[in-house]
């Protein structure tokens, strides 16, 4: 049997069970770190675990949920955060967004690099100079992105708060807007590989023809 290229590892993370993905490589094991969620503790726990050595903290957003603990995770492994530009009002109200959750965070240190649409991301293994490419997908908040990854066994999406199955992320909060939400689902999600998986930002993964015909919101 051939050795896996790339790894992945996905769990719930936080009190709101933000889906946390690991990606790795086997064999050096690097990684690649979606969405580390509000509690640095366990997301460590993780990493030891696994054994990896993260390379960098990619956000789909920047909900507290999402992004809580980033700073922490940082300050204890050195790991740069990313994320996208249009987001950043949200990362620096992000002891307001604590409050909000009854919880309470440092002020946050900033942002190590802004996440550009269609930017790939790798790790040093020359088989893995390219793991994700990033796409912009606003709505759910103005800085929004989606992760697409080719190196798996089905290409697989991670859609943050934008794609859940069956349902789609809310446009209620501050900087959502949902014609953009929709528009993005379409012009950019849709528009990939029908078998991707999807593994949105919280609860069960989908496949992304179900949600193409059976997402009530995509009609
Ligand atoms: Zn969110
Ligand atoms: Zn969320």
């Amino acid at each position: 049997m051939s050795e896996k290229k790339l790894a992945l590892h996905t769990f719930p993370i936080g009190n709101l069970g933000c889906n946390c993905s690991i990606l790795y490589s086997p064999t050096t094991r690097e990684a690649i770190a979606i969405d580390p969620g509000n509690d640095a503790e366990s997301f460590l726990a993780r990493v030891a675990k696994l054994n990896v050595k993260v390379k960098y903290l990619l956000h789909t957003h920047a909900h507290f949920d999402h992004i809580g603990h980033a700073d922490i995770v940082r300050k204890k492994i050195g790991t740069p955060i990313y994320l996208h530009k249009d987001d950043l009002f949200l990362y620096e109200a992000l002891k307001q967004q604590a409050m909000f959750f009854g919880a309470s965070v440092a002020e946050p240190e900033g942002i190590d690099r802004f996440i550009e649409d269609e930017e790939e991301f790798g790790l040093e293994d020359s088989q893995l100079k390219k793991v994700l490419k990033s796409i912009h997908t606003p709505g759910h908040t103005p800085g929004s992105c989606s992760f697409y990854c080719e190196m798996l066994e089905e290409p697989m999406l991670f859609s943050g708060d934008t794609l859940f199955a069956n349902s789609i992320g809310r446009t209620d909060l501050p900087g959502g807007d949902y014609d953009q939400i929709i528009h993005s689902i379409k012009k950019r999600i849709l528009t990939l590989d029908p078998e991707t998986i999807v593994i949105p930002g919280h609860g069960a993964s989908t496949v992304l023809h179900h949600e193409s015909r059976h997402n009530p919101y995509l009609k």
